[in-house]
């Protein structure tokens, strides 16, 4: 992730506005329901998902990743994404159906 207040920060802010417009005209994507305020780096990926204020601050130092995925209980990888998604990632291109708590194929969920 990049550091805040860096110019590499900040071009890519302004790339993504360029790109996607501004955060604050879309949804939150953190389930809120509410608008969002800026653009989030989805951990351990180049791709941002438009969140509010409290989502995003939940999603960086909270317990869930912007899915919903509990990381607290199913970690993260070294990248600090989430692992519940990088697990349903590795499945969908392998054409399993994992469970879509914690992206595993037998669980007891
Ligand atoms: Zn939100
Ligand atoms: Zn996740
Ligand atoms: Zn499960």
């Amino acid at each position: 992730m990049l550091a805040p207040r860096t110019n590499a920060y900040y071009a890519k802010h302004q790339q993504l506005k360029m790109k996607r417009g501004s955060a604050s005209d879309q949804l939150c994507e953190g389930g809120c329901g509410g608008k969002a305020h800026d653009w989030a780096n989805v951990h351990g990926t180049e791709d941002y998902v438009p969140l509010c204020v409290n989502c995003h601050r939940e999603y960086d130092y909270g317990t869930t990743c912007p899915k919903g995925h509990d990381v607290k209980t199913y970690g993260r990888v070294p990248s600090g994404g989430c692992r519940v998604c990088h697990r349903l990632d590795d499945a969908r291109r392998t054409g399993r159906s994992p469970c879509n708590v914690c992206g595993l194929a037998r669980c007891q969920h």
